[in-house]
């Protein structure tokens, strides 16, 4: 049996920033991955150039049962923090909208910058390692596994969520907690596409590829970013987004015209006398194929002379108000997390250990934490995993 005094489950984003902290306090660290390559998912992330933290981390920008959980980890480290870190290593980066930080060249750059942190604290990270079993005795850990037997002091669990399968997600973290008695909030995928209703996907996938500025919102919170019509439903950082906050059979409001007061500018130009019709209007603002598919052809061919008021205030509320009810989401499948997870009431927001189960640890996104899009899950990850590689 090989005896270590840390075992951190999960070779991604939070399980190597828990391995270099740990290492670099002395303690001897195995990290344990089942995939054949640690930091998958960092690869993938940001379309290849990993949107690693964001210039604005705040409490609001995260959804939890427990809101407050997350504030002592993000205050505790910081995006400046990681940003320190990233200087070192001379990663060259840049700032998109929103204050969302991205490598200029690869993701690679950090992963490759946690693998060289890990190698220099003396991190062993062994991969295909299928775990099977783990048991407490005594005041140690005893996990098997296809590789032999191991038993450590302190086992941290980072496991991630359980979002694209195929890179290696499994609900290995939520079995764990649940062996040890420690309460899992029901998961379901975040930043996510939304699929459509058979009838609104027949008439709008023939709008697939239009991208447009809006307001997405429901009664509990509102986006205003980019929207993507896609062959299947809705997508974009505006749909991504909501999606995090939407439940099953509720409608989404959308406001194509976030800038333009509608009902005002067609009265306006109405009294001009214009002598437009509603489409050649409405066309200057939207893509035609878009106003097709959202207001009625008679209505369109009125000219704006013949225009009620009533009339206006129809096609406004259309186009600022327009009300769609998605047939759920496309799921774990493509989704960028997993809401819901670990309790973080069970959790100490100091250490990320168990309050019941002494030096058992949980970091990153298997805790009931998640982030907006925007670089807001990996600073989760390194400021969870930091707090928990300082005590294990
Ligand atoms: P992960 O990084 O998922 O790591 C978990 C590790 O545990 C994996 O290596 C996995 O193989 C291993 N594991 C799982 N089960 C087992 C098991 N049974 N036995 C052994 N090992 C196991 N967030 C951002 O902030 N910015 C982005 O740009 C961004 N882009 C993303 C793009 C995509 C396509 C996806 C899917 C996610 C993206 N995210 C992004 C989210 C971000 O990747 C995660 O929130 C983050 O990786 C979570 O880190 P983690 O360490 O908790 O889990």
């Amino acid at each position: 049996m090989t005896k270590t005094d840390v075992i951190i489950i999960g070779a991604g984003a939070s399980g190597l920033m828990c391995a270099i902290e740990a290492g670099k306090r002395g303690r001897k660290v195995l990290v344990l991955d089942h995939a054949n390559k640690a930091g998958k998912k960092i690869l993938m992330s940001g379309g290849g150039r990993c949107n690693f933290t964001n210039y604005s981390i705040e409490p609001d920008n995260f959804i939890s049962h427990n809101p407050h959980f997350c504030i002592s980890a993000l205050n505790r480290y910081t995006q400046w923090d990681f940003l320190a870190l990233i200087d070192r290593y001379q990663i060259p980066f840049h700032e998109r909208e929103h204050g969302q930080l991205f490598c200029n060249d690869s993701a690679k750059d950090i992963l490759n910058m946690l693998l060289t942190e890990c190698h220099n604290a003396g991190v062993v990270i062994q991969l295909n390692t299928d775990i099977t079993d783990i048991e407490r005795i005594g005041d140690s850990f005893i996990l098997a596994s296809n590789q032999g037997r191991y038993s450590c002091a302190s086992l941290v669990v980072a496991t991630g969520g359980l979002s694209i399968p195929k890179m290696g997600a499994t609900a290995f973290g939520y079995k764990i907690a649940e062996q040890f008695g420690i309460k899992v909030w029901p998961t379901r995928a975040g930043l996510v596409p939304f699929t459509l209703q058979p009838d609104d996907k027949d008439t709008f996938s023939a709008l697939s590829g239009i991208a447009i500025p809006c307001v997405v919102s429901n009664a509990r919170q509102r986006f205003r970013e980019n929207m993507l019509f896609t062959h299947r439903g809705l997508s974009g950082p505006a749909i991504l987004q909501l999606s995090s906050y939407w439940q099953s059979g509720e409608a989404v409001t959308i406001d194509l015209l976030p800038d333009t007061d509608l009902a005002q500018v067609l009265k306006t130009k109405r009294q001009q006398k214009v002598k437009n019709t509603l489409k050649t209007i409405l066309d200057s603002y939207l893509p035609k194929r878009l106003i097709g598919c959202l207001c009625a052809e008679e209505l369109l061919a009125l000219s704006l002379q013949d225009c009620s008021d009533k009339y206006i205030a129809l096609v406004a509320a259309q186009l600022h108000q327009w009300m769609i009810k998605p047939n759920g989401t496309e799921g774990y499948r493509t989704a960028e997390v997993t809401l819901g997870g670990v309790d973080c009431d069970a959790i100490s927001s100091k250490t990320m250990a168990s309050k019941a189960v002494p030096n058992l640890y949980f970091v990153g996104e298997v805790l009931d934490v998640t982030g907006w899009l925007g670089g807001y899950n990996f600073q989760w990850a390194w400021s969870s995993a930091w707090c928990a590689g300082q005590y294990v």
